[in-house]
């Protein structure tokens, strides 16, 4: 299923992974405020630390930027040491949460299962999520690109409510691309993309499917997400390495539109 990104808005997220202190991260989010526009068409979220959240939230007040938290558990209470719920990140005021990374997915052993929970613990908390997929580089080179994000997106949005899918952001993420320099061509995420939302229009309707944003994610810098974003099943972002910093993050913004 192929459409035009004309009738969806854009969104650009940052993930800024396990980087900057509280105050690094207020001065990098009031210098993205400062150079975003009041009003504009791209939905701008960033995902700093679980630390810096709540100060983050203070310095956006008022903006057009959003918050996101990158990981969540799925449980919203209990003798679970260590971890967050989505209950807490809507409590710090996120409006967002990144599920299924695929560094979550390989260093910490997140699996699709996982990821069906956290996801569904995120929309039963009224926040919205930004799940991630993509193929490894040996599934790559077996021709199983299409095979594996099938079969994530299916897991991740196994059994969710039709009315959950408006709060849901799928993010394709090959993991070859992430950190690499080396994006996915242009057309590669094009197919992959379409992919993804024909699923979504099988697995619940055509009209979710169309109204559904679909980032893509992978060495996205202001020099090649003109190309990236412009493809038509293509929504927008979601940026690693490049929102660093807030010159590159806002080229991206701008080329989203
Ligand atoms: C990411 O971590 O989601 C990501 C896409 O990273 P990068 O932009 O650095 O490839």
């Amino acid at each position: 299923m192929s459409t035009t990104n004309q009738t969806r808005r854009p969104l650009v997220a940052g993930n800024w992974k396990l980087h900057k202190t509280i105050g690094e991260s207020v001065a990098l989010v009031r210098e993205i405020k400062t150079a975003l526009a009041a009003e504009s068409r791209c939905e701008v979220v960033v995902a700093p630390v679980f630390t810096a959240l709540a100060a983050v939230r203070d310095e956006i007040k008022g903006s057009v930027i959003k918050l996101s938290a990158q990981n969540v558990f799925w449980e919203s209470r209990g003798a679970f040491t260590g971890e967050v719920s989505a209950l807490l990140l809507r409590d710090v005021g996120c409006d967002y949460v990144i599920v299924g990374h695929s560094e979550r997915r390989q260093l910490f052993g997140e699996t699709d299962a996982s990821v069906n929970k956290k996801v569904k613990a995120v929309l039963a908390s009224s926040i919205s999520v930004i799940v991630c997929v993509g193929e490894s580089l040996e599934e790559r080179k077996a021709g199983k690109t299409l095979q594996i994000v099938s079969s994530q997106v299916r897991s991740a949005l196994d059994g969710l409510a039709l009315d959950h899918l408006p709060n849901v952001v799928i993010a394709y993420e090959p993991v070859w691309a992430i950190g690499t320099g080396v994006n996915a061509e242009p057309e590669e995420v094009q197919q992959a993309h379409e992919t993804i939302r024909g699923l979504v229009a099988k697995q619940f309707n055509d009209s979710l499917a169309k109204s559904t944003r679909i980032l893509y994610g992978g060495s996205v810098k202001p020099e090649n997400a003109d190309l990236l974003m412009g493809q038509p099943d293509v929504d927008g972002a979601l940026v690693g390495g490049a929102s660093l910093t807030a010159d590159s993050f806002i080229g991206i913004v701008k080329a989203a539109g």
